[in-house]
């Protein structure tokens, strides 16, 4: 008798790299692999096309987002900074943009 076929994004791992790991991929995997929402056209046809690189299926939209969803919470944070709203909120939980303003002020002495 024939073992049962497993189906599902483990389905060539079998029983490596523990059940937690697994569960963690599918969830990832299942939600990279489902159409997501156009925020040019509204129709639920995008798609990844590479790392972070996502394409709309319907309008050939593609834009950058997410490594594995298309719009993460950083990203909305980010993309609401550089609009120039609720700036006070971003230095709070983004530390990190501080680093690229440092640097283009070390040339003030020369002349
Ligand atoms: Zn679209």
């Amino acid at each position: 008798m024939p073992k049962t076929k497993k189906v599902g994004p483990t389905r060539g791992l079998g029983a490596r790299y523990g059940s937690t790991v697994r569960k963690r991929y599918v969830k990832i995997v299942t939600e990279l692999k489902k159409p997501h929402r156009c925020p040019q056209c509204g129709f639920v046809r995008v798609k990844r096309q590479s790392v972070g690189v996502w394409v709309c299926g319907k309008c050939r939209f593609t834009f950058a987002g997410g490594a594995y969803i298309p719009s993460t919470k950083l990203g909305v944070i980010a993309k609401r900074a550089a609009k120039g709203s609720a700036m006070e909120t971003v230095e709070k939980q983004v530390p990190v943009a501080e680093a690229e303003t440092t640097e283009t002020s070390t040339e003030e002495t020369t002349e």
